[in-house]
């Protein structure tokens, strides 16, 4: 994510997301939002600091007051600058003031405040010093859901960037694997992900052969071989929005084993798929998914949850999981990714990203889902 802020929304979407955050926060019974530069502040007002420094920026949103962007004085042009700008008030401090003073003007002297995950410690300690009476609250534990919702402006961005991620993956299917490095092949999806637009690459993984086991791994000097499984998991921003998919193709011919495995978790993807629709719980999307698995005899080489939301960044709730009984609501976005791994031997992963659509799921990724054969 770089400065700008994506093009299609104005002050006015800015203005609606800062007064939704606001109410939701009264909802859950918090006197207001404190918000440090990170996704939260951008989807809220298209603002990224062009360097997080250890002077105080914080959004605070409270009902029933107008939003107010705590800024030092330096930066203050610039903030002035972003989309989000018009529908909020700028209050800057200057070096030699005290930040937290100028913060706690802004709140109740005894209410309970949800903070970004990402607020420096220094500056929740400086705020508990300056006003004993408060209480702070994780943002994203008390409002898990407050992005999750897309609205159809970045559902077209979600799937301007699933696109690219596709016109990637039917790139690299054409590069040589065999003989190349993980590390070579990673390489080549870097470059291809921002061919195809993306401003910023979060991760590609390639995991070969035993590689492939291990669902962590990201890339290495191993060098792909013949007959080896490869796990393509690739993504990362295109104008804001994230993008994240995995292939799992096939150097040569596989055995009649691999096939299978294959299929399998080919099965268990359009199983998670199919049982997304609104008002179904999170965890039936992974039930499903794994259904599928435990029923083939793999269940135990099932060893991560089924997906996660994506939106500003490429990994936050929802997530699917059991446990999780969010019901699915139109126009959340979130990865559909089961996976076998068998240790020592090979792994196969399929994930798209799927959007809640009035009666059903979309998928925002498109490439076959069938074992493609590599060279
Ligand atoms: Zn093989
Ligand atoms: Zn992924
Ligand atoms: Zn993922």
């Amino acid at each position: 994510m770089t400065g700008t802020a994506p093009a299609p929304f104005t002050a006015d979407d800015y203005r609606a997301r800062m007064a939704r955050a606001a109410q939701a926060a009264a909802d859950a019974g918090l006197a207001g939002l404190l918000v440090a530069p990170g996704p939260d502040m951008v989807w809220l007002t298209g603002y990224t600091p062009t360097a997080v420094t250890e002077r105080l920026t914080l959004l605070v949103l409270a009902p029933g007051r107008d939003p107010v962007l705590v800024v030092p004085t330096l930066e203050a042009p610039d903030a002035a600058g972003a989309v989000g700008a018009p529908a909020l008030t700028l209050r800057d401090w200057t070096d030699g003031k005290n930040p937290y003073a100028v913060t706690a003007d802004l709140l109740d002297t005894s209410g309970r405040f949800g903070i970004s995950d990402n607020a420096w410690a220094m500056h929740l300690l400086g705020l508990q010093r300056t006003l004993p009476g408060t209480s702070y609250a994780s943002l994203t534990e008390a409002l898990p859901m407050l992005r999750a919702v897309k609205d159809p402006a970045e559902l077209r961005l979600l799937a301007a960037a699933g696109a690219a991620a596709d016109q990637a993956f039917e790139e690299i299917r054409k590069v040589a694997f065999a003989g190349r490095r993980e590390s070579e092949v990673g390489a080549d999806l870097a470059e291809l992900l921002r061919r195809f637009g993306h401003s910023q690459v979060d991760f590609t993984i390639v995991g070969s052969g035993p590689n492939g086991a291990n669902p962590h791994h990201e890339m290495g000097d191993r060098v792909i071989e013949r007959g080896d499984m490869v796990v393509l998991d690739f993504g990362g921003l295109k104008d804001g929005y994230g993008s994240d998919t995995t292939r799992t193709v096939h150097v040569g011919e596989p055995t009649d084993e691999e096939r299978r495995v294959h299929d399998i978790v080919r099965e268990a993807q359009e199983a998670g798929f199919r049982a997304v629709r609104p008002g179904v719980a999170c965890q039936e999307v992974d039930r499903a998914a794994r259904a599928v698995i435990a029923e083939a005899g793999y269940g135990e080489y099932f060893i991560h949850r089924t997906g996660h939301g994506i939106g500003v960044t490429t990994h936050e709730p929802p997530y699917m999981i059991e446990g999780e009984e969010q019901p699915l609501v139109p126009g959340m976005c979130f990865s559909v990714e089961p996976g076998i791994y068998l240790p020592g031997r090979f792994g196969v992963r399929i994930e798209d990203i799927v959007t809640v659509t009035g009666d059903g799921g979309r998928r925002l990724n498109d490439t076959t889902r069938e074992m493609v054969l590599v060279d």
